[in-house]
């Protein structure tokens, strides 16, 4: 999942930075609020972190437009531990959740997940057929197996787990699974394909994931 931190604190934006990548997450930085709403503008995030107190144009002043724009992201604002107004403000223009400064990583993490399960993704244990993901604990299975995955593994599983069925191009899965640094001129995404099925549908008779052949892959049930 990729995720947009907005916030000119350099040491706090690092700071999630590191810590999400961790956990998996594909992230991309802005520092100003003017940098920041023109990345949730033209990329497509899972979730965006808004400070609200930015230099160019305010946390809030950037959640109203994007939301005026139609960018349906889940937004989780960060604000400072007396700005109650701030925090109502935000809330009622439609940020989903709120963190006060200073918070613990585990809290923003748990914070993420909850969004994340509200924008349309379903319950917290990701499954299909067989296989399983638990984004909390972070451990995937395979029937009883455990399956050990690798951060980027583990996104790429995450991202295909949340769109079974469903074609999903090189473009969707760098976008989702990577973040701006991302090469696109590289094979790098069929090549973690190859890493994660040689995990996932090793010594298996049924095959969850399948390529389409010039277009990208689906996480499916069938036979091969
Ligand atoms: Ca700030």
């Amino acid at each position: 999942m990729r995720v947009l931190v907005i916030e000119d604190e350099k040491k706090v934006a690092s700071f999630i930075k590191r810590g999400l990548e961790q956990e998996s997450y594909a992230v991309d930085v802005a520092h100003d609020g003017i940098d920041g709403q023109h990345y949730a503008e033209v990329n497509e995030y899972d979730a965006i972190i808004l400070d609200i107190m930015l230099p160019g144009k305010s946390g809030l002043a950037v959640l109203k437009e994007l939301k005026e724009k139609g960018v349906e992201t889940p937004v989780l604002l960060l604000t400072a531990r007396d700005s109650v107004e701030d925090r109502v403000e935000g809330l009622d223009v439609g940020a989903d959740d709120y963190l006060t400064k200073p918070f613990a990583f585990e809290e923003l993490l748990a914070r993420l997940r909850v969004l994340m399960r509200r924008g349309g993704y379903g319950s917290p244990m990701l499954k299909f057929e067989d296989l399983s993901l638990d984004p909390a604990t972070r451990k995937a299975k395979r029937g009883d197996k455990e399956v050990d995955l690798t951060v980027k593994e583990y996104a790429l599983l995450e991202y295909l787990l949340r769109n079974p069925d469903r074609v999903l191009t090189r473009t969707l899965i760098s976008e989702h699974v990577w973040d701006q640094a991302f090469d696109s001129e590289t094979n790098v995404v069929d090549v973690y394909i190859n890493h994660l099925r040689a995990k996932v549908d090793k010594d298996v008779s049924c095959k969850l994931i399948h390529t389409v052949r010039g277009v990208g892959y689906v996480l499916k049930k069938e036979q091969e």
